[in-house]
């Protein structure tokens, strides 16, 4: 009797670490790690996507055969040159506790600077898959081929990196997916991409608008969410704690497309449902939005500010 209450202690001790691995702790706020603007360990991956045939553009949803109610949730780690953003760990949980699939857009040098967390999230791969979102955020309509050919790469390796020191074989070698910060782009840039055999996501719904800590905030962008949410949407979130209360807004909008019948898929999965549907530059929900994000943000979109 006294071994099984043994074994039961052990199990419940090894259930706690494990549930414990995955609580937010400090180093998961913005700036808590110091700035590192070194390259990455490796600066080419080495595995090289064969190049796109066709350029398609930009990806903003997906016409979902027989218009199954069908959707996927992104949720972009974007990060300066210049400083440390967060990682949300209340979002990452809320998926994993609600089995809700999501894929990440994550900037390589976010992905450097959390990467006992991008490791976690690799090891979910069931649920979590992972695209490239830039090593810097460098705007994709600022930076020459050669900059933004670095920011691709860099990214593709830090993530290799990262699985190889995982350990994790069955995932994807690297990223297929890519997101353009800011959404910019230009034509330059769209050929650069499709080259390092990389397709361009964007979304149809950017979800998060004002501070949702407060709860009534957050269910009434819920509201407006859903109600511009279709069959074949992408909706862009934020994972890095920079926009405020996107872990309050998450749970209401869930709640209300799920009410409204609707269901969750990784955006490689949600491609194989239908035709993407394509435009030739990013925006945020407007054509020409985001262009004023030119000039805040540095010469390359980086956050720094000379060469
Ligand atoms: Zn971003």
């Amino acid at each position: 009797m006294k071994r099984f209450l043994m074994i039961f202690l052990i199990l419940m001790w090894a259930s706690a670490l494990y549930a414990g691995e995955w609580d937010a702790d400090q180093l998961d706020a913005r700036r808590a790690i110091p700035n590192d603007i070194t390259p990455p360990e490796r600066l080419e991956p080495l595995n090289m996507l064969e190049a796109l045939d066709t350029d398609e553009g930009v990806i903003r949803r997906v016409n979902v055969r027989d218009g199954e109610r069908v959707v996927a949730l992104t949720f972009d780690t974007c990060e300066l040159a210049t400083i440390t953003t967060g990682c949300d760990m209340a979002i990452i949980n809320f998926l994993r506790l609600n089995k809700i699939p999501a894929t990440f857009f994550m900037g390589g040098k976010w992905m450097r600077t959390h990467a006992r967390r991008v490791k976690q999230i690799m090891s979910e791969d069931e649920l979590f898959e992972i695209g490239n979102h830039n090593w810097s955020h460098g705007n994709c309509a600022l930076l020459s081929e050669d900059a933004l050919t670095k920011q691709i790469l860099w990214t593709q390796a830090q993530y290799e990196l990262l699985r190889e020191d995982a350990r994790l074989k069955d995932i994807a070698p690297v990223p297929t997916l890519f997101r353009l910060p800011y959404g910019r782009n230009n034509e330059r840039a769209l050929k650069v991409i499709a080259s390092l055999g990389l397709r361009v996501i964007q979304w149809d719904v950017a979800a998060e608008v004002g501070d949702n800590t407060n709860v009534k905030h957050a269910q009434r962008s819920a509201k407006k969410v859903a109600a511009m949410t279709r069959p074949g949407s992408i909706l862009l979130f934020h994972a890095n704690s920079v926009p405020k209360g996107t872990a309050n807004l998450l749970r209401y909008v869930v709640e209300e497309l799920t009410s409204r019948g609707y269901s969750f898929v990784k955006v490689s999965e949600l491609l194989k449902l239908g035709e993407p549907e394509t435009v030739r530059s990013g925006y945020f929900t407007t054509p020409g939005d985001n262009l004023q994000l030119d000039k805040e943000f540095g010469f390359d979109g980086t956050g720094r500010k000379s060469k």
